[in-house]
């Protein structure tokens, strides 16, 4: 089985080298991403093969007038990378398997009409809103996000990556449920994960049921699956105010994401 992974591993290095993004427009490009800055070169490097692959195998696609040029392509793509390129070794499933349920990311120029109703679950969440929006995610379909909101910036008060939270809503959905749970690694604690997040999101509701200022986007209290997706941005982003304010979710988005960003900043 080692064997079988070890030469996978090795075939995906040969593809990856096919389609690397070219050394020079990859340096500017980078330069301009805030968190690219916290990575070694062997991590940025692993980077930049991966975003290669997203390019190659996944489509972005303009819409509503939006004018996609190279250099946006290779940022969302580099987005993209960031986010999962921790779940790549030779003991691990490859890191493009975790993009296996999208195949497309639609770029708006601008928010968008979701074009969908105000829906609540059995239990109570908004599980579905009319409104304009910055991103969307289906659960059959690409992700869709708005090209305004997904311009990297500098670390901001309330953390907003929209790519990264939509991304987060499909590896939530990798087991078939969006319930803010994606399928764990075999060295994480289900009950330890469960007891995180649950205490956090009761946490975020109380403090909103008091009228208090929250400390992370109050929409991640909208349902377990918003908290998942948010604290992704925070983890992210800004990485220290997430680890104060909810450490335990920090600890469990560092195993899952296989990446401690508070150690890099
Ligand atoms: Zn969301």
């Amino acid at each position: 089985m080692q064997l079988v992974k070890t030469a996978r591993h090795l075939i995906l290095r040969h593809c990856l080298k096919q389609s690397k993004i070219p050394l020079k427009i990859w340096h500017q490009i980078t330069a301009k991403m805030p968190l690219m800055q916290r990575y070694t070169s062997s991590e940025r490097m692993r980077i930049r093969l991966l975003a290669g692959e997203i390019l190659r195998v996944k489509t972005i696609v303009p819409a509503k007038g939006m004018i996609l040029t190279d250099e946006i392509r290779i940022t969302i793509a580099t987005q993209a990378a960031i986010l999962v390129f921790g779940f790549e070794s030779v003991e691990n499933d490859l890191s493009l398997d975790w993009l296996r349920n999208w195949n497309q990311i639609i770029v708006y120029p601008a928010p968008f009409h979701n074009g969908r109703e105000n829906l609540l679950s059995t239990d109570g969440f908004l599980v579905s809103w009319a409104g304009v929006e910055s991103g969307e995610t289906q659960y059959q379909g690409g992700i869709i996000v708005d090209w305004q909101d997904d311009q990297p910036h500098p670390l901001r008060v309330h953390a907003n990556q929209v790519l990264l939270h939509e991304m987060a809503h499909k590896l939530d959905m990798l087991d078939g449920y969006t319930n803010g749970h994606p399928p764990l690694h075999k060295n994480m604690n289900e009950q330890a994960w469960f007891n995180a997040f649950e205490e956090a999101f009761k946490h975020l509701n109380k403090q909103i049921d008091k009228g208090r200022v929250t400390l992370i986007n109050s929409y991640a209290a909208t349902n377990p699956a918003e908290f998942f997706a948010v604290s992704t941005e925070y983890f992210f982003e800004t990485p220290q105010r997430l680890n104060r304010v909810y450490p335990k979710v920090y600890q469990q988005l560092a195993l899952f994401y296989k990446q401690d960003p508070l150690f890099k900043n």
